[in-house]
């Protein structure tokens, strides 16, 4: 029987607690298919391990992972530690060692839930934004001089490269065509950013050729804000840069009902390396240690861990839990405007698996 070897890191604050839940998903999927099972390994990385070595993850890290064929992560974040350090120190060195260029995250508003845009039908928003993961504004290029004296100066470059725009947009169109729709935007913001975002669209041109089948338009980063907003239906699948792509994938979970839902791959698209999955929330400090949060955005996560790993119909059918439960109000946590507890949900959406196997064993 297919074995998988799943790391899991659930960081901090709540990823604590969805972490667990998606694993708990995941063994009752195993125990109702018995077609494969999960081998986890647990990796206790993140603010607390800062605390106790000063580094957010052993030096060695990335090696201990390295043969997974998966890691879940929970999120990086820390009230005590800054930002910068949680976020490089842990979920960049693993998306950035392991050359996860691609990051995917999947927008719809799922039944039962009740999005802020009044005029958007259930089946308008449905995209899917691929983020450039690898360079651009998030590259790590610059510095800073003279810190404290007033002449003191600081730089983030932007770095763009062929070969990283050529991958990006070449997984888009292709992720794209695999969509029902086939529809492509790519973003930019090429009127005031002249020279590697023209490049962008002159590289998207090129690609477009290989895929006769992909309609595509452009937008301009800030125009495609109001799109989002105002005509949602005209898109589909998106690509952006790093730093475009991280701001809309915000405002599209927003406009599909809440942070707690949206999930994310990490992916290396050529399988070089195990891609990483997660819920796109944060560590959420407010609310961590009591049992309240939504661990919808980790199960969906698994479902495209699955979807990655190629068990398309286990993937299926844990969506399909995922959306019966959402489908229920007793089941929506705080942030949906329930009460719902991480472990209730939980316990749905195993309950539904163990009842839907039952019926339909073919299904998982
Ligand atoms: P970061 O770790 O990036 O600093 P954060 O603590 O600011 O993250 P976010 O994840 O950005 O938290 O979420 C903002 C707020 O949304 C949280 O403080 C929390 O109240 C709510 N929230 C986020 N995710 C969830 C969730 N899964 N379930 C319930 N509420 C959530």
């Amino acid at each position: 029987m297919k074995s998988y070897r799943i790391a899991t890191i659930p960081g901090d604050g709540i990823g604590k607690e969805v972490v667990p839940a998606g694993q708990e998903v995941l063994e009752a999927l195993a125990a109702q298919t018995g077609r494969f099972t999960f081998e986890f390994e647990n990796f206790a990385w993140g603010g607390d391990y800062y605390r106790e070595h000063g580094v957010m993850m052993p030096a060695d890290g990335l090696d201990a992972i390295r043969h997974k064929d998966a890691i879940l992560f929970g999120s990086a974040g820390d009230p005590a530690i800054p930002d910068h350090i949680t976020l490089w120190g842990l979920r960049l060195k693993i998306c950035q060692g392991f050359d996860q260029y691609a990051n995917v995250r999947p927008t719809r508003i799922l039944p039962g839930i009740d999005g802020p845009l009044k005029r958007c039908g259930p089946t308008d928003l449905d995209w899917v934004i691929v983020r450039e993961n690898s360079e651009g504004e998030y590259s790590g290029v610059g510095g800073r001089a003279h810190q404290g004296h007033p002449i003191e100066v600081a730089t983030d470059v932007s770095i763009m490269t062929r070969a990283g725009v050529e991958r990006i947009l070449r997984f888009a169109f292709r992720l794209a065509a695999s969509r029902p729709r086939r529809l492509l935007t790519v973003i930019t913001k090429s009127n005031a950013q002249r020279h590697a975002m023209v490049m962008w669209d002159e590289i998207a041109l090129e690609i477009s050729k290989e895929f006769p089948d992909v309609r595509w338009d452009r937008e301009l980063v800030d125009a495609a804000t109001a799109r989002m907003v105002n005509r949602p239906a005209t898109l589909d699948t998106i690509v952006a840069t790093n730093l475009h792509a991280d701001i809309l994938s915000d405002l599209a979970a927003a406009l599909a009902g809440s942070l707690g839902i949206a999930p994310t791959a990490n992916l290396d698209p050529e399988r070089r390396y195990p891609s990483m999955f997660e819920p796109i929330h944060g560590s959420a400090f407010d609310i961590m240690g009591m049992g309240l949060a939504n661990p919808i955005g980790t199960f969906w996560s698994v479902v495209m861990m699955l979807e990655h790993l190629g068990e398309t119909d286990a993937a299926r059918a844990v969506m399909e839990a995922i959306e019966h439960v959402t489908g229920n109000p007793a089941t929506h946590t705080g942030d949906l405007g329930g009460t719902a507890t991480t472990r209730q949900v939980t316990d749905a959406v195993c309950a539904f698996l163990a009842a839907h196997s039952a019926q339909a064993p073919q299904v998982a």
